[in-house]
């Protein structure tokens, strides 16, 4: 059994402001044993039951309860999902807003999943779709540098949810580039966009989906005046700091086992600024030989 320091959730903000508490539960995802049949489950306490996850959580029981009620009721709905997240304050963006209205999460999550619970959840290949909450998060950073004309970069684009949302924000004549290093992740995440409001894009061709390690970015399209990043780097790489527009902003998990959402912006003079914006858990950016290990 692992102790409490060797538990992870992936795609969550581990502490979160107190606004923001009424979405801040942990689950805590045994790192090696991430087996199939977890796929498009919501890692909560349905999991809870499976022989070797070695899962272990602790809630918000605030939280549970409402999704329980959501689900209760049949509210669960992607519209309902954003108005959640806006009467909770996670959203104050009416943009982000619209932008997660447009592209129907359940499109993005495997067959079955409960889509519109604030959770990550397993899509194979020891990745995980992140929290709606981390979603939004994110996107709210980066709405400035996701203007009209403007070119983002997701990394670790996994089932497309955000690089999608990322096209529709800069538009038909912007760039939305994605990068994921697992070939059927990319094929999926692709056959995901088709059935989505951003499938006029990728059929066009402002947006796209490559496979590749995303460390090194994607120099064809750069620079970039967004760029995410939806696994947490032990150091920010360079290429990615390199393929940053003065101007731009990157915002990316940084760390190992503690790792916190860091706002890195390049300033107009090319020089770096770099905050912290709060705690999360996602899963490492590395090579896909040692995310494949034991899976
Ligand atoms: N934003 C995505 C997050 C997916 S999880 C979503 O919500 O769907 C993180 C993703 O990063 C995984 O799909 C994983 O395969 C990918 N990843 C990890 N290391 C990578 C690397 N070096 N290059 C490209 N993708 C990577």
């Amino acid at each position: 059994m692992m102790n409490l320091s060797t538990m992870i959730a992936y795609g969550y903000r581990h502490c979160t402001p107190p606004i923001k508490q009424l979405l801040n539960y942990t689950t805590f995802l045994h790192l090696h044993h991430h087996h199939h049949h977890l796929q498009g489950r919501p890692l909560s306490f349905n999991s809870l039951n499976l022989p070797n996850l070695n899962l272990l959580l602790t809630g918000n029981c605030l939280f549970f309860r409402m999704q329980r009620f959501w689900i209760g009721n049949g509210i669960n709905k992607n519209k309902q999902m954003v108005e959640h997240l806006q009467r909770y304050g996670v959203i104050s963006s009416i943009k982000v807003a619209e932008v997660m209205e447009t592209i129907d999460r359940a499109l993005f999550v495997p067959d079955g999943a409960s889509a519109y619970a604030d959770s990550p959840m397993a899509i194979g290949y020891n990745a995980t779709i992140s929290a709606p909450h981390m979603h939004a998060t994110c996107l709210q950073l980066l709405e400035q540098n996701l203007q009209p004309g403007m070119h983002a970069l997701d990394v670790g684009s996994g089932t497309g949810y955000l690089t999608a949302c990322f096209a529709i924000m800069v538009g038909p004549q912007g760039r939305a580039v994605g990068v994921e290093h697992i070939p059927e992740l990319v094929a999926s995440s692709i056959k995901n966009i088709e059935k989505s409001a951003a499938a006029p894009l990728l059929k066009e061709g402002s947006l796209s989906v490559h496979a590749g390690d995303g460390r090194q970015g994607w120099p064809e399209c750069a620079p970039y005046d967004a760029i995410h990043v939806g696994a947490a780097a032990p150091e920010i790489p360079q290429a990615l700091l390199d393929q940053l527009k003065p101007g731009g902003r990157m915002v990316i998990p940084v760390g190992n086992m503690f790792q916190d959402l860091k706002v890195v912006d390049k300033n107009m003079d090319g020089s770096i600024s770099i905050r912290s914006e709060t705690s999360v858990r996602y899963v490492p950016l590395t090579s896909r030989d040692a995310q494949l290990r034991g899976y």
